[in-house]
């Protein structure tokens, strides 16, 4: 088992349980098993890397937001990291995520989840985050990803509009 981990052991747990008492088929390698390191700030990771999605013959698209451009880690004084997300090219659905961030050990559950649920960034997009939050990153990813998917036109008329709204 690649993963040492408290968490992991209570996952690996919940399989034998299932299997044992409950006819289950389930299997500790189907798992997905999210890790954070607790420096500071925390590096945090779920899924594949993006070397490793390559070597599986996935094309990878990457998005990655600093910290820095989210109000509550300026507010906190937490600018360090980023949180950067890798879809398989031509769809929003996440193989793997990397956060670091000051609670990246937080953050990285919501992506988690996602990658457990098959939900995609356009549906992290469409998920309202109270503000301000350092998770708000991961929404910001997530609008980085719905840009990619505006005609020219519409990007054109966007971009004016944010001008005149500065
Ligand atoms: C310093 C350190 C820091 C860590 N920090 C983290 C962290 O921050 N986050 C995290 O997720 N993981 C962390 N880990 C890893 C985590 O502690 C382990 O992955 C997790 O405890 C493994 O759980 P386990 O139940 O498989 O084994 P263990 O927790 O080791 O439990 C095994 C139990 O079996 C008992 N045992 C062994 N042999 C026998 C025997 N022959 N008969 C009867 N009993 C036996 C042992 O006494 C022990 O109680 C850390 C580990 C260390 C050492």
């Amino acid at each position: 088992m690649d993963h040492k981990f408290t968490h992991a052991a209570d996952a690996m747990a919940r399989v034998v349980i299932q299997n044992a008492l409950f006819f289950g088929r389930a299997k500790a390698s189907a798992l997905v098993i999210p890790w954070c390191t607790y420096t500071d700030p925390e590096v945090a990771h779920v899924g594949l890397y993006e070397a490793e999605a390559k070597a599986r013959g996935l094309d990878v698209q990457t998005f990655t937001e600093p910290m820095a451009h989210v109000d509550r880690a300026v507010l906190d004084g937490d600018t360090d990291g980023f949180v950067k997300v890798h879809v398989r090219a031509g769809s929003d659905r996440i193989i793997g995520a990397t956060v670091v961030a000051r609670h990246a050990g937080e953050i990285i559950s919501e992506l988690t989840l996602a990658v457990v649920g098959g939900l995609g960034l356009r549906t992290l997009a469409r998920t309202i985050h109270p503000y301000p939050t350092q998770a708000e990153a991961v929404k910001r990813v997530a609008d980085a990803y719905n840009r990619t998917r505006l005609t020219p036109f519409v990007k054109g008329l966007f971009q004016k509009w944010l001008a005149w709204m500065r």
